[in-house]
């Protein structure tokens, strides 16, 4: 089975509660949603066999300045959750950490993966943020299977971005996994200036009801990492 990758290249995360942390990014082709505010227009992969895969992953380890662990991104991984498996059999036979970026819309693709994850670094798409259509449901089953590992949630506030939708992720976070972090991430389309006072107010919101919250920007833009 081969699977379609866009780009492989180390860096430093630079979104969430692991900003920072050295990483391996393998990101994966072709996306189900077209948010908003995308910054990752894929137009192009290279296909790879699971071993392939682990044998050019291999190269980087070998590098002086090596990974903490390797980011599964895109794109949208779980659109390719047979080949994802596969290669995170692989990984973690060979004793990597496997961190996953996703959309968090596909829950029966993570109950494949989820025994081999460390972490999950899961997007909350707020319609208003977003433009998508509400996604409540699939996020809902999506948290509860991500809390049998580490999880966070990110959610991308813009100015359009509603009280509402902040109440809904609030109730669904507390159902699904009261444990997990919030991440506030405002929109790097947007100046922050103009954010900070909706931050306040929904961070605010969000502790007040009880969910660990926390505001952080896309670092890695802002110190001009990849
Ligand atoms: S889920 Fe991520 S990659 Fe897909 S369209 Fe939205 S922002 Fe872009």
């Amino acid at each position: 089975m081969n699977g379609r990758i866009s780009e492989i290249f180390d860096s430093v995360q630079g979104e969430g509660i692991y900003f920072g942390e050295k990483q391996l990014f393998v990101r994966f082709f072709g996306c189900n949603l077209s948010c908003r505010f995308c910054d990752t227009k894929l137009d192009r992969f290279t296909e790879y066999e699971p071993r392939e895969l682990l044998e050019e992953i291999r190269l980087y380890k070998d590098k002086q300045d090596s990974f903490e662990s390797i980011s599964f991104t895109g794109g949208e991984p779980l659109l390719q959750a047979g080949f994802l498996q596969e290669v995170l059999k692989l990984t973690s036979g060979h004793g990597y950490k496997n961190y996953l970026e996703t959309n968090g819309t596909l829950p029966g693709e993570l109950s494949e993966v989820i025994d081999y994850l460390h972490t999950v670094a899961m997007d909350l798409k707020l319609p208003s943020s977003s433009g998508m259509p509400q996604l409540w449901p699939m996020h809902r089953r999506f948290l509860k299977t991500a809390s049998r590992k580490d999880v966070f949630i990110k959610a991308v506030i813009c100015g359009t971005t509603s009280e509402d939708d902040i109440r809904q992720a609030a109730e669904l976070i507390l159902e699904a996994d009261r444990s997990a972090i919030l991440v506030l991430q405002p929109n790097s389309f947007e100046k922050i200036s103009a954010l900070t006072e909706r931050l306040g107010q929904f961070k605010d919101y969000c502790v007040g009801r009880g969910v660990i919250t926390c505001v952080i920007p896309q670092l890695h833009k802002k110190i001009g990492l990849r």
